[in-house]
C-alpha cells in the first residue's frame, strides 16, 4: 500500500455473527464460581500491521489455535480488562463506566507495542455481544456477567520486537455476589520482600505479566493466615495497593481530629482502578460536605500503624470490580498486628457499607446516572 495510508480502525458495521448450535445449560445461580463457566459465544477481532483491524466476529465459544512461536507465549504480549454487565429491574443490561476500561486497555496495549483501537467502536461490539448473552445474566442483586476483554500478540516469531499481528478477544463468565452471606473482612500481610510495582515500571498497566509473579507471595501470606498481600514500596514503606484491589484508609488527623479518606496517588505504582475513581468521586460528592478530607496522597505503613495504635484508624477497605469494596480487619506488619478499627464480629465499616450501596445503585440503575451505559 502507499506509504502514509492509514490502517483500518475497528468497524462494528463489519461484524459477522455465527450463533452456537449447542447452547449451554445455565448453572443454578448458587453454583456460579468466578471465572469457571463461560457463555455461549466469544468476540474476536484480528489486527495486523499492514491492514489494521479486520472485520469483527462473534462465534461460538471455542479454543484458539496458535502457533507455538506466537510471541504471546514467549515475551508476554498480553493485556486484559475486567468489567461487568448488570441487569436492572426492568431487565435492561447495563455496563459501568465502560469507556474507562477501553481507555485503560489502550494505555496498557500501547505500553507493550500492541495496537490501540477506537474505544467507542469496541464498546459497540461489546454491547452487541452482551445483548446476545443476555440469558446468562441473572437478574438478582449482586449477580452480573464478568467481561474479560483480552489482547495478545500473535506474530509467529522468536525475535524480540513489536508484534506484527494481534488478536483481541472477549469472553464472559456469569458471577454471583462476592459476599453471598454478607461482607467478610480480610486479613492482609504487609509485603516488603516482594515488590509488585516501581516508579517507571508497568504496575499501572493491566498486563498479564504483572499478575503471575504475585501468586507465590500470596501463597506465602496464606501460610501465615493472611488473605492478601498489601504491597509496600520503598524504604518509607509506602502503602500502594492490595492483592488486585486499590486501598483506602479512613483515619482521624492526629492534630485536628478531622476525618480523612486516603488512597495512594496515581504515580505509576498502582493500577488506576475504575472503582477507585468511583469511590473518590462519591466521597467528594457525599463525604466531603460532611467535613471529610478526601486525599490522594502518599501514605506509609508506619503512619497507618500509628493511627491504629492511637485509635484513630476508623476503617480500611480495598476497592475493585470483583467485590466493589473489601473491608480489612487487620494488617500483619513485621511483628505487629495493626487493627483496622472493626469491632469484634463486625465485618465492614460505615464507609465501606455506604460505598457498596452508592456504587451498586449506579451499577444496577436504581439511581439513573451517566456512569451507567445502557446496552
Ligand atoms: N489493582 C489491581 C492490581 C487490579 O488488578 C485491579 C483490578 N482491575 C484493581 C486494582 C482494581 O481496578 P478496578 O476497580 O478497575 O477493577
Amino acid at each position: 500500500s502507499e506509504s502514509g495510508a492509514t490502517l483500518a480502525n475497528i468497524d462494528p458495521s463489519k461484524l459477522s455473527v455465527t450463533k452456537t448450535t449447542t447452547p449451554r445449560e445455565l448453572l443454578p445461580p448458587e453454583d456460579l464460581v468466578f471465572g469457571k463457566s463461560f457463555t455461549d459465544h466469544m468476540l474476536t477481532v484480528e489486527w495486523n500491521a499492514s491492514e489494521g483491524w479486520l472485520a469483527p466476529h462473534i462465534t461460538p465459544y471455542q479454543n484458539l489455535s496458535l502457533d507455538p512461536a506466537s510471541c504471546v507465549f514467549h515475551y508476554a504480549f498480553e493485556t486484559f480488562e475486567g468489567m461487568k454487565a448488570y441487569k436492572d429491574k426492568k431487565g435492561q443490561i447495563r455496563l459501568f463506566r465502560p469507556a474507562m476500561n477501553m481507555a485503560r486497555m489502550n494505555t496498557s496495549s500501547a505500553r507493550i507495542a500492541l495496537p490501540t483501537f477506537d474505544g467507542s467502536a469496541m464498546l459497540q461490539l461489546i454491547a452487541k455481544f452482551v445483548a446476545m448473552e443476555e440469558r446468562f445474566i441473572p437478574s438478582e442483586r449482586g449477580y452480573s456477567l464478568y467481561l474479560r476483554p483480552t489482547m495478545i500478540g500473535t506474530q509467529k516469531t522468536l525475535g524480540v520486537g513489536p508484534p506484527g499481528s494481534a488478536l483481541f478477544f472477549l469472553i464472559a463468565s456469569p458471577v454471583g455476589p462476592y459476599y453471598p452471606t454478607g461482607f467478610k473482612a480480610v486479613s492482609l500481610e504487609a509485603t516488603d520482600y516482594a515488590v509488585r510495582a516501581w516508579p517507571g515500571g508497568v504496575g499501572d498497566k493491566k498486563l498479564g505479566a504483572n499478575y503471575a509473579p504475585c501468586i507465590v507471595p500470596q501463597l506465602q501470606a496464606a501460610t501465615r493466615g493472611c488473605h492478601q498481600n498489601l504491597w509496600l514500596f520503598g524504604e518509607e514503606e509506602l502503602v500502594t495497593e492490595v492483592g488486585t484491589m486499590n486501598l483506602f484508609a479512613a483515619m482521624k488527623n492526629k492534630e485536628t481530629g478531622q476525618k480523612e479518606l486516603v488512597t495512594a496517588p496515581l504515580d505509576g505504582t498502582i493500577l488506576p482502578g475504575v472503582t477507585r475513581n468511583s469511590v473518590l468521586e462519591l466521597a467528594r460528592e457525599k463525604l466531603q460536605p460532611e467535613g471529610w478530607k478526601i486525599s490522594e496522597r502518599k501514605y506509609t505503613m508506619p503512619e497507618i500503624a500509628e493511627a491504629g495504635r492511637e485509635g484513630r484508624l476508623l476503617e480500611v477497605f480495598g476497592s475493585g470490580t470483583a467485590a466493589v469494596v473489601s473491608p480489612v480487619r487487620d494488617i500483619s506488619w513485621k511483628d505487629q498486628l495493626v487493627d483496622c478499627g472493626l469491632k469484634p464480629g463486625q465485618e465492614a465499616g460505615e464507609i465501606a457499607k455506604k460505598m457498596l450501596g452508592w456504587i451498586e445503585a449506579r451499577q444496577y440503575g436504581d439511581e439513573e446516572h451517566d456512569w451507567s451505559y445502557i446496552v
